[in-house]
């Protein structure tokens, strides 16, 4: 069984102030001894302000993204060894907005992967099927592939060695969530696709999880925790949420 784990993607909302009240009220939260970890990505530009914040809390920092390249004449980007030094210790690769709007590829995510892990950093790999996808019946070999990508590149041991989230494109900030069976058959594929290796893998799920709908989905067996965007805003649903991953 994986490493429990809850994490707050709150992508690009908020203000310096409101980042480092929302971080306060967390850390404020008195977390059992064998509690979830529980980690937090905020826009990168408030990064600091909230490092500062969970200095002496048990609440990890991630990076919503990362440069592939280590340093440079790359203007706009950041590097993992810049994020390692702000006090983070997870990143996101691959989140669906990133491969959607932004338009990374499987390479891509698979050389920010790269970066992240030589830095020291615990990726986060996001993987998901659209609707169509998922229409069309390819949910199973689009997963399949998206981490293929990665294990190519870095090998399977490396991949093991990071967290995975399955979030279905169609679920994300929509409102729908994939069903407990629905989730768990593809967390299911995965750890089957990691094989002996990814048996203690920590794979996450995400799309509209809250504070109904957690407890059923954190049940399945191969669900080690959650991926959430829009309840992660707001302290008391998140707390609410995390307490809900079975430690
Ligand atoms: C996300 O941003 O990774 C996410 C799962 O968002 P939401 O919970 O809002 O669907």
């Amino acid at each position: 069984m994986g490493k429990p784990l809850i994490a707050g993607n709150w992508k690009m909302h908020g203000t310096a102030e409101s980042a480092r009240n929302l971080a306060t009220q967390l850390s404020h939260h008195k977390f059992q001894e064998n509690a979830v970890e529980m980690i937090i990505f905020p826009p990168l530009v408030h990064i600091s302000a909230v490092s500062d914040v969970l200095a002496n809390s048990r609440i990890s920092l991630g990076a919503q993204n990362v440069s592939q390249y280590p340093n440079g004449a790359y203007t706009g980007e950041v590097s993992a060894e810049m994020l390692v030094d702000q006090g983070c210790k997870y990143v996101l690769v691959g989140h669906s907005e990133r491969r959607v709007v932004f338009g990374e590829s499987d390479q891509t995510v698979a050389e920010k992967f790269r970066a992240a892990q030589n830095a020291g950093l615990i990726p986060i790999l996001c993987v998901g099927e659209s609707l169509k996808q998922r229409q069309q019946d390819a949910t199973f070999e689009v997963v399949a592939k998206q981490i293929s990508a990665v294990i190519d590149l870095v090998g399977l041991d490396k991949v093991c060695q990071s967290v995975i989230a399955y979030e279905p494109i169609w679920a994300i900030g929509t409102g729908e969530t994939a069903s407990p069976e629905q989730a768990q058959d593809v967390h299911a594929a995965i750890r089957t696709q990691l094989g002996e290796a990814g048996r203690l893998t920590t794979l996450l799920y995400g799309g509209s999880v809250n504070k109904g709908n957690a407890a059923e989905l954190f049940k399945q067996p191969d669900i080690n925790g959650g991926l959430v965007g829009g309840a992660s805003l707001e302290a008391d649903e998140f707390l609410n949420i995390a307490q809900l991953v079975e430690a």
